[in-house]
């Protein structure tokens, strides 16, 4: 009916479809066009049928989670946007297995209240779904779920079956992995993790942060709950625990990553003024990782900078923010000066973490 009313929703054995849905919403971000159709799959074979029905039909696709970290165009999505909703929290002794549309921060939540189990503990309170943390290998304070995911179950777009990946084929890194390379591939449906009991003790403390917070040594184990209390204390202080009445944390985590540099461009960094106590990581293969905060805020982008609707938190300088009324043209000006800036100061380029839909930094 032209200039009527849009269709209603349409549920199809379970599944939810909408036509023009507005995406910002289930974004963190908070910002985007929207997407030209949104289905919610509840089951792996509603999930499966809908990749399975857009792929048949040529149809562009795109898999959300929580949207923790994703930048959405101002244009939205013209294709099939797939919102994982599945759910399955299964424990057999220390071996637990997720699906993908768990919550990921109430999974580690019950892993560690409930069951007393070490292995996530320091990723309590980062935002999104299961399914998503292999994507990227989520990390934070010391650990990233590379550490301890055994299986990944995915349905693989190209062979059309569901495949079963170990951790080795999921080719892990510092924020990356297989799914992240081939990203039009694979469907993650479960991640599958081999926890540990230690008696009501972590996993041993990686960041020195933590340690001092615990006034031990890096290395050493403190009591489970502790942990998981310190990490969401620290991660709140910071602006990155989920809270809608915050702006700071309208955002998408950190905007960029830690660069990782050669030797020769380490060099060639130092020899800049005012480097000298830069923070310096070994990496692999003989590179140095520095820290992309350190950058930004000596390039002369500190806590809150900005003065439109997209700023920097005012907690941390790694966090592009919303203030309640950014496009994501906005939070893109704001990241391209920031990314200009601290080539200029200091000739690193920043590479934005968040996936970019239909736009590009
Ligand atoms: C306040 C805040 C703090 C954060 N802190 C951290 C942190 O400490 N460490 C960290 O690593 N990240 C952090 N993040 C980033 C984000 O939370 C993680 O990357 C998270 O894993 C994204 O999950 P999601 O479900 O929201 O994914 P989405 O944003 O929905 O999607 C991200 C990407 O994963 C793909 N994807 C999602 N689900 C699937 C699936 N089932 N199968 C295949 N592909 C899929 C999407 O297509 C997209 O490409 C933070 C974000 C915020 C907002």
């Amino acid at each position: 009916m032209p200039g009527g009313p849009a269709a209603p929703p349409r549920t199809l054995v379970g599944v939810l479809v909408e036509n023009d849905a507005p995406l910002a919403p289930l974004t963190t971000l908070r910002l985007g066009g929207p997407a030209r159709r949104l289905v919610t799959a509840h089951t792996d074979d509603e999930v499966i049928a809908a990749v399975r029905e857009a792929d048949t039909a040529g149809e562009p696709l795109l898999v959300l989670g929580g949207g923790s970290n994703l930048v959405i165009g101002d244009a939205g999505f013209p294709g099939t946007v797939l919102r994982i909703a599945t759910t399955g929290f299964a424990l057999d002794g220390t071996v637990l297995e997720l699906a993908a549309g768990e919550v990921w921060s109430e999974a580690v939540t019950r892993t560690v209240r409930e069951h007393g189990l070490a292995g996530v503990e320091f990723l309590a309170g980062i935002p999104g779904s299961a399914g998503a943390t292999p994507v990227q290998n989520v990390g934070a304070y010391g650990q990233e779920v590379a550490q301890s995911i055994t299986e990944v179950v995915a349905y693989d777009r190209t062979a059309g079956a569901v495949v079963t990946l170990t951790n080795a084929e999921c080719a892990f890194s510092y924020r990356h992995s297989r799914f992240k390379a081939e990203p039009d591939r694979y469907v993650v449906l479960r991640v599958r993790f081999a926890l540990a009991d230690h008696d009501g003790l972590s996993t041993p403390v990686k960041y020195a942060e933590v340690a001092r917070h615990f006034g031990v040594e890096q290395g050493e184990r403190v009591p489970l709950e502790r942990a998981y209390d310190a990490v969401l204390g620290l991660r709140s202080g910071k602006g990155m625990v989920l809270d809608p009445a915050d702006h700071d944390t309208w955002s998408a985590g950190s905007f960029f990553t830690n660069p990782v540099l050669t030797a020769a461009q380490y060099e060639s960094f130092r020899t800049r003024p005012g480097t000298e106590n830069a923070p310096a990581y070994p990496a692999s293969e003989g590179c140095t990782k520095t820290s992309a905060a350190w950058l930004i805020d000596r390039a002369g982008f500190g806590k809150g900078y900005g003065d439109g609707p997209a700023t920097l938190s005012t907690k941390h300088t790694l966090a592009l923010t919303n203030r309640g009324s950014a496009t994501a043209e906005d939070l893109l000006a704001l990241a391209r000066e920031i990314r200009d800036g601290v080539r200029e100061a200091f000739g690193v380029e920043l590479v934005n973490e968040p996936v970019m839909i239909g736009v590009k930094l």
